[in-house]
């Protein structure tokens, strides 16, 4: 189980969100939804320490690590609990396909090289592009980029996967093909944080979507309840912009 507590977040004078909560069950996929500039992209950041929170706590398993005590070692460990998923797919340009899954296996796990060679070829089989390894990103096309970019976060085997917006850069051919590689990890129960601006994805593949705006959870439910039968005006007021 995942669960983030009393999470809080400041840039500066301005509080960006304050006393979140959050319990993800395993095999979960929880879509995270709003308005631009809410703070969806750092709450995602603070789970996995990219940002340190100012206050709260953020829990994976029976490793639970408190934002402002945190030491190396903790964000360390919760790194290897959690898988980041890019916009921009942040991929390294001099590492082939093959070289950017494997990195984190030989980096963060401490696997040989390999070994991690062997199962970043398996990913690659995985996600379709068990020819592609051989090629730098610069030779590959936005949506198979970011598949490499999921395949770097499956290799990790990570508790969560957190995803931020994966598919908002990509040319709208391409993004089929990574929504269906994100819907195969869901299939396999993979636990899943997801902002997106889908909504047709956070329709069919949501287990819960929650509303976020003005930094506040302001509306969670299924898939339908939001959808259908939306409460708050401003989830309503949202959901006619978005179509
Ligand atoms: P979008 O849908 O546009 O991606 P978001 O919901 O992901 O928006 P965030 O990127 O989390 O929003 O930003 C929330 C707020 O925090 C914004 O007002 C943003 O300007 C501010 N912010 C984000 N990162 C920083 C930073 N490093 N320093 C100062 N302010 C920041
Ligand atoms: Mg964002």
């Amino acid at each position: 189980m995942i669960s983030i507590q009393n999470l809080a977040k400041r840039f500066g004078d301005s509080t960006i969100f304050s006393g979140l909560n959050l319990t993800i069950e395993k095999g979960e996929i929880v879509v995270v939804i709003g308005p631009s500039g809410t703070g969806k992209s750092t709450l995602l950041r603070c789970i996995n320490f990219l940002e340190t929170a100012d206050e709260g706590r953020v829990t994976i398993d029976s490793l639970s690590v408190a934002a402002q005590q945190a030491n190396k070692a903790d964000v360390l460990a919760l790194r290897r609990k959690t898988g980041f998923v890019f916009q921009n797919y942040a991929l390294f340009a001099h590492l082939t396909a093959r070289q950017n899954i494997a990195e984190g296996l030989i980096t963060v796990k401490g696997w040989h090289k390999a070994e991690a060679h062997q199962r970043a070829q398996q990913i690659l089989d995985d996600i379709g592009l068990g020819d592609k390894g051989d090629h730098y990103p610069a030779a590959l096309s936005g949506g198979q980029q970011q598949r490499v970019g999921i395949g770097r976060a499956m290799a990790l085997e990570a508790e969560l996967l957190l995803f931020d917006e994966p598919t908002s850069a990509l040319d709208p051919e391409w993004v089929g093909e990574v929504l269906n590689l994100m819907q195969k990890l869901a299939t396999r129960h993979q636990t899943m944080l997801v902002v997106t601006h889908e909504m047709q994805f956070a329709r069919e593949v949501a287990d819960r979507v929650i509303f976020m705006a003005d930094g506040e959870f302001v509306e969670q439910g299924t898939p339908t309840q939001i959808f259908t039968n939306p409460q708050d005006p401003r989830l309503k007021k949202f959901l006619s912009q978005v179509g």
